[in-house]
Parts: C-alpha cells; sequence; structure tokens
C-alpha cells in the first residue's frame, strides 16, 4: 500500500515536481491548490500525510494546521519560507510534526516524511523512544534510565524529546531554541547550555563525559543514536 500525501502548495512549479518526485518514491500524492481544496481532499483521500504550504490563496496554513489536529492525528509537515520566523516553530505551538524551509530539497522531505511514517499514526504516534539505557514516554511524560523513573522538569523534558526524537542527528542551537522555549525569545542562549548539563547529571553516568549528549562546538546538540550507545556500553573508553 502506497501512503497517500496531500500536497497542500498553490505554487505549482513546487508542487507538481515535487508530487511526481514523491510518485517515484512510492508515495501517491495528491495536490490542492487551495485550503477549500485541502479540506475536500482530505475528507475523499483520508491521506497518511499532509504537506502543508503557509501562504495560501484563501488562507493561512497554519489555521488549518490546527483545525486538522482537532480533529485527527494525521501528520503534517508544514512547507515555510525563509524568513517566516513564527513558522518555524512550528511542532509544538501548531500541533505540526515537522517543517521544512523552502527552498528544501526533495530528498531531505522524502527522509522526513518516512522517518514519520515510520512512527506509525494514531496508536505508536508519540510512542516511547529509547535509546541505551534511556525511555522517553511522550504520552504520559515520563523518563526512565535502566527503568528508574528520572525526574524532570517541563522544559528539561520537552528538551530531552526534542534529542531524542531526532537522536544520531545535530540540531542546531537556534532550532532547539525555537522548537523549546518561546518562539520570540531573545534572551540568552545560555539557558539552554543550562538545561543540557542539568540532563546530563540527571542522565549521564559522567556528565563531564558524555556518552549521550554531545556538544557539537558552534552548531548545537546531538543525542547519540541507539547503535552507538549500544557500541559504548561494550567499549566505555573509545571516544
Ligand atoms: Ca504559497
Amino acid at each position: 500500500m502506497k501512503p497517500r500525501v496531500l500536497v497542500v502548495e498553490d505554487e505549482a512549479s513546487i508542487a507538481e515536481p515535487l508530487a511526481e518526485h514523491l510518485q517515484r518514491e512510492g508515495f501517491d500524492p495528491k495536490i490542492a491548490g487551495t485550503i477549500a481544496d485541502a479540506r475536500q481532499a482530505m475528507a475523499r483521500d483520508q491521506p497518511d500525510l499532509i504537506l502543508l504550504d503557509v501562504m495560501l490563496p484563501d488562507g493561512d496554513g497554519r489555521d488549518l494546521c490546527r483545525e486538522v489536529r482537532k480533529a485527527s492525528d494525521v501528520p503534517i509537515i508544514m512547507l515555510t519560507a525563509r524568513g517566516e520566523e513564527v513558522d518555524r516553530i512550528v511542532g509544538l505551538e501548531l500541533g505540526a510534526d515537522d517543517y521544512v524551509v523552502k527552498p528544501f530539497s526533495a530528498a531531505e522531505l522524502v527522509a522526513r516524511m518516512r522517518a514519520i511514517l515510520r512512527r506509525g499514526r494514531t496508536g505508536t504516534r508519540g510512542g516511547a523512544i529509547s535509546v541505551g539505557a534511556i525511555t522517553l514516554d511522550p504520552a504520559s511524560r515520563r523518563v526512565t534510565k535502566d527503568g528508574v523513573p528520572i525526574d524532570l522538569a517541563a522544559k528539561e523534558f520537552d528538551l530531552l524529546h526534542l534529542l531524542m526524537e531526532n537522536a544520531g542527528a545535530v540540531l542546531r542551537r537556534e532550532e532547539i531554541m525555537d522548537r523549546v522555549w518561546d518562539p520570540h525569545w531573545f534572551g540568552p542562549t545560555k539557558t539552554l547550555d543550562v538545561h543540557i548539563s542539568w540532563l546530563r547529571k540527571k542522565l549521564e553516568d559522567d556528565p563531564s563525559s558524555p556518552t549521550y549528549i554531545t556538544t557539537i562546538r558552534g552548531v548545537g546538540f546531538r543525542f547519540a543514536s541507539a547503535d552507538e550507545v549500544a557500541g559504548a556500553d561494550r567499549a566505555p573508553d573509545a571516544r
């Protein structure tokens, strides 16, 4: 069964080549150029995933995102334009699953689509994430290490959730700040470093030589992938 993808995008120069690419990649894409078309297509086709532009001729894609999210868990990836700062925090505020900034690479978008679809729909979406000894359950907002509950403050949890969802990938400082903190936060980004050090104290065997949360100097942070941590357990000094 090919995953059904609804591409809500009014610019044909983006939507059409994207739909062709998705078809080649094994998806079943449909295009809607307006919010009205998108509503009809959703009811008719019941897409497995929605790619949603922000600026649409008959309204704002963000409003549609909120509207869809009230009724459905269907994964949504926002297609945002560079400079739409507010739109870059889609995850927490709108309930979208991810976003890409135009111009985006089709390959990267497809990779993110596959990652989201792997998480599955309703039942498993928001399911627990495990890396090494650490398990995070978004539904209950519980974190355990080797089965022992770890007490985290709300922002620590949100930060860890973002890092673990993207385990193995580098997250830029700005992206973390946008997604975990208020999008209009203009304060010192030291806040992020402080939260990282709190997380390390709570999660790492040796906070001064972290296994899980690595600093990527000048860029941001990276949570180890499950494979790496499995290796680290066998050879703790192989860093
Ligand atoms: Ca548009």
